[in-house]
């Protein structure tokens, strides 16, 4: 693990995140882990530790914070929201960090919107999967084939 050096920090940024709405209470995690145990981003990818990211903004880590790619990976199911003992409301703040991370310039603008859509595109081909699972047909393995494409054709 590397070495924080404190002095380079910027431990206004705990405050800076506690100042806006939804994410008042982010202070009071303690690290117990269970937003991390129950996330299913977490599952799926080894690196996705939520409350790592609240430790680092605690200690001052502000580019380290808002520059990471692991802010874009929360699919905000606020399956941790429900479980936190100390109701830090982790999807909110998530969100609020997607917004710091747009306004201070670590991340263009459109990402968020961008985001979004993924996310619906995710459901949307979730439910054409189960649905060729319970009945496979061709002409609905093309038209997933045809959503993945396109997707993947899009414009940047
Ligand atoms: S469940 Fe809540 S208190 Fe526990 S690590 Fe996650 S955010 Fe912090
Ligand atoms: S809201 Fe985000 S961090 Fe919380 S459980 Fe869902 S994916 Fe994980």
């Amino acid at each position: 693990m590397d070495t924080i050096v404190l002095k380079k920090q910027d431990p206004k940024i705990k405050n800076d995140i506690a100042a806006r709405t939804g994410a008042e209470k982010f202070k009071l995690c303690f690290t117990c882990g269970t937003c991390t145990a129950s996330c299913p981003v977490a599952e799926v990818n080894e690196d996705y530790d939520p409350r790592k990211l609240i430790r680092m903004s605690i200690f001052g880590m502000r580019k380290g914070v808002l520059s990471s790619d692991i802010i874009w990976m929360c699919q905000r199911c606020y399956v941790c929201y429900a479980r936190c003992p100390q109701n830090v409301k982790f999807a909110d703040v998530m969100g609020v960090l997607r917004e710091m991370s747009v306004e201070e310039g670590f991340s263009p603008k459109e990402r968020i919107e961008r985001i979004e859509e993924l996310d619906r595109f995710a459901q949307d081909l979730r439910c054409n999967f189960v649905e060729q699972l319970i009945n496979p047909d061709d002409k609905q393995r093309k038209k997933i084939v045809a959503m993945v494409d396109e997707k993947l054709n899009e414009k940047k």
